[in-house]
């Protein structure tokens, strides 16, 4: 008798072949062709392109239908406000053929985890069969961080497999050593929570008892995890019912030929739009991010030190249209949370192509096969020790990017697009999180995702949108505060576009916005602050100045209560940090008002307000260019501060007796020019400037972030260190 286990070994890759041998075959033929799977001719898509667009069409409407449906099952205001999911399908070999509207920077990370299963024999042991659910939340299989969990199942038509239906969702908590989905203050992965990698979830369509058990003994909000288990399998399995209409309708043959053909049309579309919108070349933008940790008390000690990201990121883009782009110079991993895995970070360049180059509903794999992401092995976007934490990747993800796509725009100024040109996106921060116990005396934990609506980056020929994008979800909605108040035990007192937010220049960014919380009937909450506070995370473009960073401002022991029963006047923004509001109306016992934007968990009690300070977006060119009416409409709108107006943008306006401003454009002239005199005088020649700052290198004159920073960077790469020591003109025995 063959023992059952045997039995589940035949091969269900197409034609007798297993699926690891699929694999292998079509990364021999892209190896060998560069083409997916070695297409030359698109038969399909060339002789019946109406057949073709029909069958994209039909997946692409399953896959947003399943994305609508599902998201009613769940009770998680991330998921069910936000629209944190995203659904995707594959092929059997997990290259994605298309996906719904959402959270797409998981497309791809759902790839590198079916991979994964491939060649690592899951085929054999635990099997991949009809009616199994697979689910993965390993950033090192393929994630960002363990909040962001994927259920996987395999489709298949009579014997064979024909693909994948996958969804992901963030979670609210997810078990890690202090409350809230992406906790940190821990140095590596084992206060990171639960982890799952890959793991065999499920069989005959349902997820195994022993494993929701599991999990809802592990993390703090459990009754959010368990419907947003539901929630990811019933969008994959309505995924699977609209593939099986779809060939029900065109025929196996055509189905198979069609995912082929799709993904080889997006590599050829991308690499079509590359040479068309940008000017080949080399593009150099870098970008750094603070982590001020030498005297915080919140955090583990081995994390106690104060570090700056490095990521001077460069992009090659051939004649040919290929897209090339590397972290070469990037610094070392570290024991933070801030680390990036290689799938995150493939993750977030093509969650970002796919909303600046490769822009249409078409976007697939495709893309990933025409570019490539060097990363350098041991430093912090490709870490050489399995157990970093990775709990915030974010933190150094997201600026990481910003240099990126301000090099596209400026390829594409080169070659003429001027209309897609974007300062680049602003830093998705502040990061409020925390837990304890709430308002219905529950333990609990919270993940406040207001921070999906940030100010947008200027463009070439206006200003960027006020509080509405990430850059990793580009549906970015606040969400109502009602419904972050029934999860979270503090109340919104107020939330409104935060003044001067917004990165100056002849295009302004897009204002941020701020809420003001404070906790209600709970004496006991940690709460996080999340974000950058001594650097910006992101330049502007072309003389624009960056938005906003971060700060801390929060009160303790005060005399709200005192304030609400004699019916004062209390702060509904902390406003102006020059003038705040908070300060001005309340009273406390402890007041923490400071640039350290990125601390671990804080003892929080009732009545203590949090201000949550989220950003602008960058600006674009010079903000003496900028027509002086735009800065009178911000004055008068109360999004601009009069020394703003006077001192950035050399605006003089005087304020009539009903509060109005008016701006006078004589005046306004004449002190423009005497800004630009003001600016020569001060200017140094760009020789004697780089001459002053090689004195400062070779006396190591910089804080020590900065020498650790550069001492890392070059410690790990032979180029980037020949290029830093010939751009300085450094003597070969220089170290930092
Ligand atoms: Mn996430």
């Amino acid at each position: 008798m063959i023992p059952a286990h045997k039995i589940e070994t035949t091969p269900i890759g197409w034609d007798g072949r297993t699926v690891k041998e699929m694999l292998e075959e079509s990364e021999r033929l892209v190896a060998d062709s560069g083409r997916y799977y070695g297409l030359e001719e698109l038969r399909l898509r060339e002789g019946n392109p109406i057949l073709f667009e029909k069958i994209f069409s039909h997946l692409r409407g399953g896959l947003v239908n399943a994305r609508s449906t599902a998201l009613n099952i769940s009770a998680s205001p991330i998921v069910a406000e936000i629209g944190e999911l995203c659904f995707a399908l594959y092929t059997p070999e997990g290259d994605s053929i298309a996906l719904s509207t959402g959270i797409i920077v998981h497309v791809h990370t759902i790839s590198d985890a079916i991979k994964f299963m491939i060649r690592n024999n899951f085929e054999e042991n635990p099997g991949i069969r009809p009616g199994f659910v697979f689910s993965n939340n390993n950033s090192m299989i393929g994630d960002v961080h363990t909040a962001d969990v994927h259920t996987i199942i395999p489709i298949f038509w009579e014997d064979e497999l024909i693909g994948w239906a996958a969804g992901v969702t963030h979670e609210i908590d997810v078990g890690g050593i202090a409350p809230g989905s992406m906790c940190y203050g821990h140095p590596d992965r084992y206060g990171d929570g639960l982890l799952l990698s890959t793991e065999l979830a499920g069989t005959n369509d349902e997820f195994h008892e022993d494993y929701l058990l599991r999990c809802r003994e592990s993390v703090r909000a459990e009754m959010y995890w368990v419907l947003d288990e539901k929630t990811r399998l019933t969008g994959c399995q309505l995924i699977r019912d609209q593939v099986y209409r779809t060939i029900e309708e065109v025929g196996i043959d055509a189905y198979k030929q069609f995912i082929r053909e799709a993904i080889e049309e997006g590599r050829r579309s991308f690499i079509g739009t590359v040479k068309q919108m940008t000017f080949p070349g080399e593009y150099e933008a870098p970008s750094f991010m603070d982590v001020p940790w030498k005297d915080d008390l919140t955090v583990h000690m081995q994390s106690r030190k104060d570090m700056l990201m490095n990521s001077p990121v460069k992009i090659t883009i051939g004649a040919e249209g290929r897209l090339d782009v590397s972290f070469e110079g990037a610094n070392g991993w570290d024991f933070h949370s801030f680390n990036c895995s290689k799938s995150a970070m493939q993750g977030a360049m093509w969650v970002l192509l796919t909303q600046t180059l490769f822009n249409s509903d078409k976007v697939n794999d495709g893309a990933y096969y025409a570019t490539s992401v060097h990363l350098p092995y041991g430093s912090w976007c490709n870490p050489n020790f399995e157990k970093v934490s990775t709990t915030l990747a974010w933190l150094f993800l997201i600026p990481g990017f910003t240099g990126m796509w301000r090099s596209l725009s400026r390829a594409y100024f080169a070659r003429g697009f001027l209309e897609e040109v974007y300062a680049s996106y602003p830093c998705t921060f502040n990061l409020l999180q925390g837990g304890g116990i709430n308002h219905f005396g529950q333990p609990s934990a919270f993940t406040n995702f207001e921070l999906s609506s940030q100010g947008t980056g200027a463009l070439y020929y206006k200003d960027g949108e006020a509080s509405c994008a990430a850059m990793w979800n580009p549906e970015g909605d606040m969400g109502e505060m009602e419904s972050w108040e029934f999860l979270e035990p503090l109340l919104y007192l107020g939330r409104r576009i935060k003044a001067n937010s917004a990165g100056h220049g002849k295009y302004r960014g897009g204002w941020g916005m701020e809420s003001l919380r404070m906790l209600y009937k709970t004496q006991s909450q940690v709460l996080f602050t999340g974000g950058e506070g001594h650097v910006f995370g992101t330049a502007g473009i072309f003389g624009g100045y960056p938005g906003n960073s971060g700060y801390r401002h929060a009160m303790h022991g005060t005399n709200m209560k005192a304030l609400f029963d004699g019916r004062k006047p209390y702060p509904v923004v902390d406003g102006d940090p020059e003038n705040s509001q908070m300060s001005e109306l309340v009273e406390a016992q402890q007041e923490t008002f400071d640039l350290h934007a990125l601390c671990g968990p804080h003892p929080f009690g009732e009545y203590d307000l949090y201000a949550s300070v989220q950003r602008g977006g960058p600006g674009l060119g010079d903000p003496l260019e900028r027509d002086p009416s735009a800065v009178e409409t911000d004055l008068n709108k109360g999004d601009l501060s009069p020394r703003f107006a006077s001192g950035v943008y050399g605006v003089v306006a005087t304020q009539n007796g009903d509060g109005k401003w008016t701006v006078d454009p004589e005046a306004t002239a004449r002190r423009r020019d005497e800004i630009r005199r003001e600016r020569l005088e001060k200017s140094v020649d760009t020789r004697e400037f780089i001459d002053r700052e090689r004195e400062r290198i070779l006396q190591k004159d910089f804080i020590a972030p900065v020498c650790d920073m550069y001492r890392s960077s070059l410690s790990l790469s032979e180029s980037w260190r020949d290029k830093f020591y010939r751009f300085w003109n450094l003597p070969e025995d220089f170290q930092f």
